[in-house]
C-alpha cells in the first residue's frame, strides 16, 4: 500500500497534484506563509520576497518518495503533523510528498505492509528520503524490538543503506530521548549512532515542529540540497536561537520578576519560569516564534509549564524537568545602553562630571529600589519576598526555589 502515491504517479509535479486534488491557490499560499514563517532565513526555498513566489517554487518541485520508520517513540511527531489545520497538513502532506510506508498512516499490515517496504525501496533506491521517528533499541542484541522479526537497528540500516538522506524526527530519532532516560534499560539510541555514510539532519523535539521538517523535505524535493546545518546536525534555520531571546515572558526575566511555586501571585501574573526550571535560556529552538497547531500560546511556555530543552541533547530527559540551570550568556546587562545618542563633543572635564553625577543616581537609584524590594513577602513588588537578591546575575543549580531560605 503506498499512502500518497495517486494518479500521476511520483512523476507529476508538487503544483499538478495538489490543484488536482483541488486545493486552492489562496490555501496553498497561505501554507506557503507559514513555511516562510517557519524558515524565514537560511532555506533557499522560502529565500523569496513574497509567499506567492514560494508557492511557484514549491509547485515546481517533484513529489519526493519518502519512507517513514518508527521505533520506540509515542508517535507523538506524527500527530504534530497531523493536527495542524488550515490548511489541514494531514492531507496536504500526502499530496506535497509521496508517502510510500508509514505504519501509522497505512491501511496495510502484516506481509502487506513488508511488501509495499520493499517494493518503495527498490524503485525509489538512492532518491527516497527516510524520516525516522524513534529511538533504536541497541542493548542486548536489539532484542526489545522487532519488526516483521528484524531488529529495529538492522531493519534502520538496511533501508537507509538505499536512502539519498535520513531525517532523525523529533528528540528519540536525534539522540535516544525519552527511551535513552536514566537508566536507559534497552540501550537507545539516535539515528547518527547506526547511520553511517549518508547525509542526517536531526530534527529534534518533543515535538518538533511539522513546518521545520516539510521546510527540509520541500527543499531537498526543489533543490537537491538540505538546509544549512549546526553542530547537532539541525537545520539552522529552525534552530539558531533560543527560545529564551524571543520569549514572551521575557521582560518578567529582565525586571528580575520571577513565579517561584506553580500557581503563586508571580505565576498567575505570567512572571518567567526561570526558578520552575525553565531551560528557555540554553535550548535552541524557535517554539517562542512558531506556536503549534496553529493556536495561539500552544506551546510549553505560552501555557505556564516551564521549557524542558526537549531540543537539546544535554537537557531534556537528562536534567531533571524542576531543576534550575545555569544560564551561560543571557543575563541582562547591569547598566543598560543608552536610547539617545550623545550630540557634539565632550570635553573630559564635563564628561567627567556628567559622570560622576550619573554615577550617584544610578547608586541612589539601586539603593533606593533594593529598599523599596525589600518589603517582606510582597510578591507584586519585583525583587521582594523570600527570594530577595535572586535573578539571573546570581542563576545556578544551588539558586533553585528548594535552596532559598
Ligand atoms: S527563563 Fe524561560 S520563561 Fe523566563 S524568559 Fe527565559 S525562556 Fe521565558
Amino acid at each position: 500500500m503506498s499512502c500518497g502515491v495517486g494518479p500521476g504517479g511520483k512523476s507529476e509535479t508538487i503544483g499538478q497534484r495538489l490543484y488536482g486534488w483541488g486545493l486552492s491557490r489562496r490555501d496553498f499560499v497561505v501554507f506557503c506563509a507559514k513555511l516562510m514563517v517557519a524558515a524565514p532565513f537560511g532555506l533557499a526555498l522560502t529565500n523569496q520576497a513574497r509567499a506567492a513566489e514560494v508557492a511557484r517554487e514549491v509547485a515546481k518541485a517533484r513529489r519526493l518518495p519518502v519512507i517513514w520508520l518508527h521505533f520506540q517513540d509515542c508517535t507523538g511527531c506524527t500527530e504534530t503533523l497531523l493536527r495542524t489545520s488550515e490548511p489541514d497538513l494531514g492531507q496536504l502532506i500526502l499530496h506535497l510528498i509521496s508517502l510510500d510506508y508509514h505504519e501509522t498512516l497505512m491501511a496495510a499490515a502484516g506481509k502487506a505492509a513488508e511488501a509495499a517496504l520493499r517494493s518503495s525501496m527498490r524503485e525509489n533506491s538512492g532518491k527516497y528520503v527516510l524520516v525516522v521517528e524513534g529511538a533504536i533499541p541497541r542493548k542486548d542484541k536489539g532484542v526489545y524490538m522487532k519488526i516483521g522479526g528484524t531488529p529495529a537497528a538492522e531493519m534502520l540500516e538496511e533501508v537507509a543503506g538505499r536512502a539519498a538522506a535520513v531525517i532523525g524526527l523529533g528528540s528519540c530519532a536525534a539522540w535516544g530521548g525519552i527511551p535513552s532516560a536514566d537508566p536507559d534499560p534497552t540501550g537507545a539510541v539516535g539515528v547518527d549512532a547506526i547511520v553511517t555514510g549518508k547525509p542526517i539532519v536531526n530534527i529534534p523535539g518533543c515535538p518538533p515542529n511539522p513546518y521545520t521538517l516539510l521546510g527540509t523535505v520541500l527543499q531537498y524535493a526543489r533543490y537537491g540540497t538540505l538546509p544549512d546545518l549546526d553542530v547537532e546536525k539541525r537545520p539552522k534555520f529552525a534552530y539558531d536561537r533560543d527560545i529564551h531571546e524571543h520569549c514572551p515572558r521575557r521582560a518578567h526575566f529582565d525586571a528580575g520578576r520571577f513565579a517561584r511555586q506553580f500557581g503563586d501571585a508571580g505565576h498567575r501574573q505570567g512572571w518567567c519560569l526561570y526558578h520552575l526550571g525553565c531551560k528557555g535560556p540554553e535550548t535552541h529552538a524557535g517554539c517562542s516564534t512558531r506556536h503549534f497547531n496553529e493556536v495561539v500560546d500552544a506551546w510549553p511556555i505560552g501555557i505556564g509549564a516551564p521549557c524542558i530543552g526537549c531540543t537539546e541533547k544535554t537537557l531534556a530527559f537528562r536534567v531533571p524537568l524542576f531543576q534550575v540551570i545555569p544560564i551561560h550568556d543571557a543575563r541582562p546587562p547591569d547598566v543598560y545602553a543608552p536610547i539617545e545618542s550623545p550630540q557634539g563633543s565632550w570635553s573630559v572635564p564635563a564628561a567627567a562630571l556628567v559622570g560622576g553625577v550619573a554615577g550617584v543616581l544610578v547608586g541612589a537609584g539601586y539603593v533606593a529600589s533594593r529598599k523599596f524590594s525589600s518589603v517582606p513577602d510582597d510578591e507584586s513588588v519585583p525583587g521582594s519576598g523570600p527570594a530577595d537578591g535572586a535573578g539571573p546575575s546570581d542563576a545556578g543549580p544551588e539558586t533553585g526555589p528548594e535552596s532559598r531560605p
